[in-house]
């Protein structure tokens, strides 16, 4: 069995197992892709100490750190479901092919998906003005006119983000009425550079081959098509976490996410989670790793007041 068991390779997974091979402790690192999220990104401009970088350039990086050490490294390997420790005190891994894997600790580290318009335009220009992470591509659209779909939280925080960055802000909500919080609505309401439209279906991303020049959406009261004239669209109907394997296992909140306390440990004794796929506030890069490395001295800690059966 494994001392410290890594499910996913993204961001948070790296920096565990980097940490807890460190410790000279037996280490595994199972990934259906190893890189994650990082793999699907462009330009990086928020990773401090690195000026700029690009995601596929950043996952190979974070594969070769790993690999300095002596970690088993087991791509393209889904895990389905998390079984926790017995008298034994091994927390099992079941592998969608079938195989399972036994640990002393176990970090979940799956990460999450952005969910998608599933329009036409939105993956042809994905990277191209089509963006989902304000934090990370808003300063990419300073002087520019952007959309943000969405009138929830994330979609009304990330409109009033925008707006002190690009010129005009459209914020498109399916719903009759927006659903954020009241002391946001009334933030965004305050702000001259934002135009709201409520049932409003998002139906096309336009461009012209290389980027972003505008999005259709069909009134739903009215029935009618509008062209809106933009170079960029921040999709923001919600965060997936990739957590449906661990829903019988682990402590998950109202939204999918793996609880976990300032330690990163979950409801089960020796497992441990970090990243996107956990409750943690804010999803980036340089937070995934922080709390990955957390994840995994926690995990040593836990192993060193474990006594081996
Ligand atoms: P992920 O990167 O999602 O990695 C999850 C890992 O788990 C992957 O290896 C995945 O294959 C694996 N996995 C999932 N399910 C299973 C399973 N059942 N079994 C085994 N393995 C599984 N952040 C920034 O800081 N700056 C940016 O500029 C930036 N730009 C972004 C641009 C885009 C287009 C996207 C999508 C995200 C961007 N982010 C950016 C966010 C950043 O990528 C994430 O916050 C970060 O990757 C999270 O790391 P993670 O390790 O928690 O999860």
């Amino acid at each position: 069995p494994y001392d410290v068991l890594v499910i996913g390779g993204g961001p948070a997974g790296a920096a565990a197992a980097i940490y807890a091979a460190r410790k000279g402790i037996r280490t595994g690192v199972a990934a259906e892709r190893f890189g994650g999220q990082v793999l699907d990104t462009m330009a990086i401009e928020n990773f401090v100490s690195v000026k700029e970088t690009e995601g596929p350039k950043l996952a190979m990086a974070l594969e070769q750190h790993v690999r300095e050490y002596d970690v088993d490294i087991m791509n393209l390997q889904r895990a389905s479901a998390l079984v926790p420790a017995g008298d034994d005190g091994l927390v099992e891994i079941k592998l969608e092919n079938g195989a399972s894997l036994k640990s002393r600790s176990v970090i979940l580290s799956t990460g999450a998906r952005w969910r998608q318009m599933n329009v036409p335009g939105e993956d042809q220009y994905r990277n191209k003005g089509v963006a989902y992470c304000p934090h990370c591509d808003g300063p990419l659209f300073k002087g520019k006119r952007v959309a943000v779909i969405g009138g929830g939280n994330s979609g009304v925080e990330a409109a009033i983000d925008l707006a002190g960055l690009v010129t005009h802000v459209t914020l498109l909500e399916f719903d009759d009425k927006l659903r954020a919080d009241d002391v946001l609505q009334k933030k965004l309401r305050s702000l001259g550079n934002v135009t709201i439209i409520t049932s409003a279906l998002t139906q096309e991303v336009l461009g012209d081959g290389q980027k972003v020049n505008g999005l259709v959406y069909k009134d739903r009261v009215g029935g009618d098509a509008h062209r809106v004239e933009l170079e960029g669209v921040f999709v923001q109907i919600g965060l997936l976490p990739n957590t449906e394997w661990l829903k019988d296992s682990v402590a998950l909140s109202p939204r999918g996410e793996v609880v976990i306390d300032d330690r990163g440990q979950t409801s089960v004794p020796g497992v441990f989670a970090a990243g996107d796929c956990t409750t943690v506030p804010y999803k980036q890069i340089i937070i995934a790793m922080g709390a990955g490395s957390t994840a995994a001295l926690s995990a040593f800690d836990h192993l060193i007041r474990t006594n081996v059966p």
